[in-house]
């Protein structure tokens, strides 16, 4: 079930010949909130935060293997009607976007927004445009760049800075050079390098400075735990913190025959990262079998069953919204699992969500509570 089965098919939005900065996609849960598509978010009410991506008719020109916006779909699909994230990215002019935001009531509950890039020549330009846009709109309303460090200088990390973004995020993905070469480098005929995501990863740390910078990170695309936690710690190291997301083979990528991300191997990881990133710990004091396999997480076991019980550490994580730095405004509800079978929870857990995550963690595979 994806989130498009709690609206009928005749309001699912198409992107035909729209193109950024003039219009922009945005997650299904920013549309709902939005009121652009009627619909509700399975116990989470709307999205506090506006995930918009930039749109070109022409599509992104990486070829990533995993992603349903890869260059390779282009004879199978129309690009408009390919997903990012395994729910429907409808599109809206942006002016309508900001006036809907600053009109208010539910619409008006968003504590940020942010900007997705693509690989595309015009999506430096494009981004900047509608940031400043934003700042001079909705200046209460931080914005975070998901930015596409392939087509970018440091110069741009300063004329964002300097435009106002207020955190800069950078899709790595793939945490070791063989996997990031495999799924989004050389080998699938896609542009993006290793050693310039963490150069870029490096001028965001000098630019945006501590707890302004961050990586998105796939866990389940073949690394080992040990590989993953080891570069948790290497951006925490820097000042910045991860953003997790479990393998989903989506239809139609070159990996929709890849397993899904494994459940225990999710929450371990899950709950290593909220360590690591907002607990103090660190992964030198983490053990691990010889297969690399998480076996201790170099905390008291009283203090590890206290961050279990209180089920944040298997929230989305993500940059932040006003007042709590480890809840993360950006929720993504159901972008990388059903609402029947819940890996990043959208929503404050429940005493069964957690009873469910600890027999994950215990090696069930048991489906989430579902109402
Ligand atoms: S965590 Fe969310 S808000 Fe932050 S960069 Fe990623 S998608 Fe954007």
């Amino acid at each position: 079930m994806s989130l498009l089965d709690f609206f009928p098919p005749d309001y699912r939005v198409k992107t035909p010949a729209m193109r950024s900065p003039e219009y922009v996609q945005m997650s299904t849960a920013a549309a709902i909130t939005l009121g652009l598509v009627p619909g509700r978010i399975y116990r989470a009410g709307c999205t506090h935060c506006l995930n918009l991506l930039l749109t070109y008719p022409e599509g992104c020109r990486a070829n990533c293997a995993y992603c349903g916006l890869a260059r390779h779909r282009e004879e199978a699909r129309d690009y408009a009607d390919r997903n990012f994230i395994r729910v429907d990215w409808p599109a809206l002019r942006y002016r309508e976007v900001i006036e809907r935001v600053q009109a208010g009531g539910d619409r008006g509950r968003f504590e940020r927004m942010c900007i997705s890039m693509i690989s595309h020549p015009d999506s430096n330009r494009d981004t900047l445009a509608l940031l400043a846009q934003w700042v001079e709109a909705l200046p209460h309303v931080p914005v975070s760049i998901l930015s596409n460090p392939t087509t970018m200088e440091r110069d741009d990390l300063v004329r964002l800075k300097q435009a106002g973004a207020e955190i800069f995020t950078v899709a790595l993905d793939a945490v070791t050079p063989e996997i990031f070469e495999r799924t989004r480098g050389k080998a699938v005929d896609s542009p993006h390098r290793w050693s310039k995501y963490w150069q870029s990863i490096e001028w965001a740390a000098e630019i945006f400075g501590p707890e302004k910078f961050g990586a998105h990170l796939i866990c389940g695309m073949g690394e080992t735990e040990r590989e993953f936690l080891e570069a948790v710690q290497k951006i925490r190291d820097m000042g910045g913190h991860s953003h997790l997301f479990a393998f989903f083979p989506e239809q139609g990528s070159l990996m929709e025959d890849w397993p899904a991300c494994g459940k225990a191997q999710w929450r371990r990881v899950q709950l290593a990262r909220f360590v690591i990133d907002y607990a103090g710990g660190d992964f030198r004091c983490m053990a691990f079998d010889g297969a690399g396999q998480l076996t201790g997480f170099g905390v008291e076991e009283s203090e590890l069953a206290k961050i279990v019980e209180s089920g944040t550490p298997f929230r989305t994580s993500g940059c932040p919204g006003k007042d709590d730095t480890e809840i993360s405004a950006c929720n993504r509800p159901y972008g990388d699992s059903p609402p029947t079978d819940i890996l990043s929870f959208p929503f404050k857990l429940r005493l069964e969500d957690i009873d469910i995550v600890k027999q994950h963690l215990n090696g069930k595979n048991v489906k989430t509570f579902f109402e």
